[in-house]
C-alpha cells in the first residue's frame, strides 16, 4: 500500500501536489492500494478545513484513492505502542521541563553542536516513573548502532544512534509526535513504499527505529523527492506565490497541466507534454535526478498552453466558462495567451463597453455609427470593402480604431480570424 500523508496546516504546496502525483502513479503501477492519510496530530497548527481543501484538489487533479484516514483517529493505538515500549524499556518517561531543555538547546547553539538530548531521564524505570505522579512525555531511546537504509533516488544513506537522538513520541497530554505517528501508521497499514519530500531524509531513521523496536521486521522501501527551488536558486517557501496549488489554479492553469509539469520536474520523460494516463505507462523513479529541481514559470506557462490546445471546445468553453460558440474565439487567442485567465482577459475585453480608442477617435465614431446601422456580411472581406467605402477610412487610421472597436484591445490576432465569431455580437456590445 503507498500513502500521501498531508498535515492539514496550510494551503497545498505543489511540492505535496508532487508527492501525491508520484505516490498515485506508483501505486497504479504496481496494483496497490493507495490511501489519503491526514497528518492532524498537531493539533494546535491545524487549520480548519484544509483537510476537504486538500482532497478537493486532489479531485481536480484526478488523483483517486481507496480511503481517506485521519491519524487522530489512531491515538489509541500508538499509546498502546508507546506504553508497550515503556514496559520493555524501550522507552522512558522524561520528566525534564521545557525549560532545562532550552537551556541545553542554547548551551548546544553556543557552542555550535546540534542539539542531543541529554539523557538525563534514561535511567528512570517505569515503576518509579509512576511513582512520581508528575507529568512527563516518552522518548524512546536511542539506537545502539547506525541505522542504513537504501534510498530509491539518494542510494544508500546512514545515520549514527546520535543522529536519530532519544527523541519524544508521545507528549505531555498523550498525542503522539509527528515521526512516532508515521512510524506507526505505515506499519498499521503494511505501506510497502514511502515517496516524499528530501525535507523528510532525517526523520527516516528515527521511523525505521521506532518500528525495529516495536518489533515490525518488514522492510519499508524510501524515495525522498529532490525538493523544488525557485527560478532564484532558493527553496521555494509558501511567500512564493507559485508555490501554492489553489493561486496556480487561479491563474488559470490547468490540472492537467500542473501535473505534467510536476512529472517533468527533474525527470527523464519520452516526451514533454503528456496525460497523467501516460506517464502511469513509463513513470520510473529511477529516472528522477538527485540534484533539487527548479521551478520555471515559463515552462509550466508552455506546458499550460499545449494543454489548453488539446481540449475540445466543449471542454475549452467549460473551462473558461463561455458559451461553446465562442470556443473558437477562444482558440485564437491561444496564440497569445498561456492561461485561462489570461484568455478570459482577452474575452472580457471584448464583450466589456470599454473602449480606449486614443488618437483615434474621431475615426471609431465614424466606423461605429456605420457598423450599428448596416448589415453584418458573412465575409471579413465584404464587411472591410463596406466599411471603407462608407467611412473613406483607410491604413492605419482605419485598421486600428476597426481593432479596438471589436476587440477592445489595441493588438491581436488578426481581425479577419476573429470576425466570424464577433459579427453576432459585436452591435451588442458596441451600442
Ligand atoms: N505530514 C507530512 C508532510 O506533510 C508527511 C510526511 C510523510 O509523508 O511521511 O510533510
Amino acid at each position: 500500500m503507498l500513502r500521501f500523508a498531508p498535515s492539514p496546516t496550510g494551503d497545498m504546496h505543489i511540492g505535496n501536489l508532487r508527492v501525491a502525483i508520484l505516490n498515485f502513479i506508483v501505486a497504479k503501477q504496481r496494483g496497490e492500494r493507495f490511501i489519503i492519510r491526514i497528518e492532524d496530530t498537531d493539533t494546535e497548527r491545524n487549520i480548519e478545513g484544509k483537510d476537504k481543501e486538500i482532497l478537493q484538489i486532489l479531485d481536480a487533479f484526478g488523483i483517486t484513492y481507496d480511503e481517506v484516514v485521519y491519524q487522530s483517529a489512531n491515538f489509541s493505538f500508538h499509546q498502546n505502542f508507546a506504553a508497550k515500549l515503556l514496559e520493555e524499556g524501550k522507552a522512558f518517561a522524561c520528566f525534564c521541563t521545557p525549560e532545562e531543555l532550552e537551556a541545553e538547546r542554547q548551551k548546544a547553539k553556543e557552542q555550535k553542536h546540534p542539539y542531543r538530548y541529554s539523557g538525563k531521564c534514561e535511567h528512570i524505570g517505569i515503576e518509579e516513573a509512576k511513582k512520581r505522579g508528575e507529568p512527563f512525555v516518552v522518548r524512546i531511546k536511542k539506537p545502539q548502532a547506525e541505522i542504513t537504509f537504501e534510498d530509491i533516488i539518494k542510494g544508500k544513506l546512514t545515520f549514527a544512534p546520535n543522529e536519530v537522538d532519544s527523541f519524544v513520541i508521545l507528549r505531555q497530554d498523550g498525542r503522539p509526535t509527528y515521526n512516532f505517528a508515521c512510524a506507526v501508521d505505515d506499519m498499521l497499514y503494511d505501506i510497502t513504499l514511502v515517496i516524499r519530500g528530501e525535507d523528510h531524509v532525517s526523520n527516516t531513521p528515527k521511523q525505521i527505529h521506532v518500528r525495529r523496536m516495536l518489533g515490525y521486521d518488514k522492510e519499508i522501501a524510501y524515495a525522498h523527492l529532490p525538493i523544488i527551488l525557485s527560478s532564484d536558486g532558493k527553496k521555494m517557501s509558501k511567500r512564493d506565490k507559485a508555490s501554492s496549488v489553489k493561486w496556480l489554479l487561479e491563474e488559470g492553469f490547468l490540472p492537467q497541466a500542473i501535473a505534467n509539469y510536476l512529472i517533468l520536474l527533474g525527470n527523464k520523460t519520452p516526451t514533454e507534454i503528456f496525460t497523467l494516463d501516460e506517464a502511469i505507462e513509463w513513470f520510473d523513479l529511477a529516472n528522477i535526478s538527485k540534484a533539487p529541481a527548479k521551478f520555471d514559470i515559463e515552462k509550466l506557462r508552455f506546458i499550460n498552453r499545449e494543454h489548453l490546445r488539446r481540449l475540445s471546445d466543449a471542454e475549452l468553453a467549460k473551462a473558461l466558462e463561455i458559451h461553446p460558440s465562442l470556443a473558437g474565439l477562444a482558440r485564437i487567442y491561444l496564440e497569445e495567451a498561456s492561461t485561462l485567465k489570461e484568455i478570459q482577459a482577452k474575452l472580457d475585453a471584448i464583450f466589456g463597453k470599454e473602449r480606449d480608442f486614443g488618437e483615434f477617435d474621431k475615426e471609431a465614431l465614424i466606423l461605429k455609427d456605420i457598423i450599428l446601422n448596416m448589415e453584418l456580411p458573412e465575409s471579413f472581406d465584404d464587411f472591410k470593402k463596406e466599411l471603407m467605402e462608407h467611412s473613406g477610412l483607410k491604413g492605419k487610421r482605419f485598421f486600428k480604431p476597426l481593432r479596438i472597436l471589436l476587440t477592445g484591445a489595441q493588438h491581436g490576432p488578426e481581425i479577419s480570424a476573429l470576425y466570424p465569431y464577433l459579427k453576432d455580437h459585436i452591435k451588442e456590445v458596441l451600442r
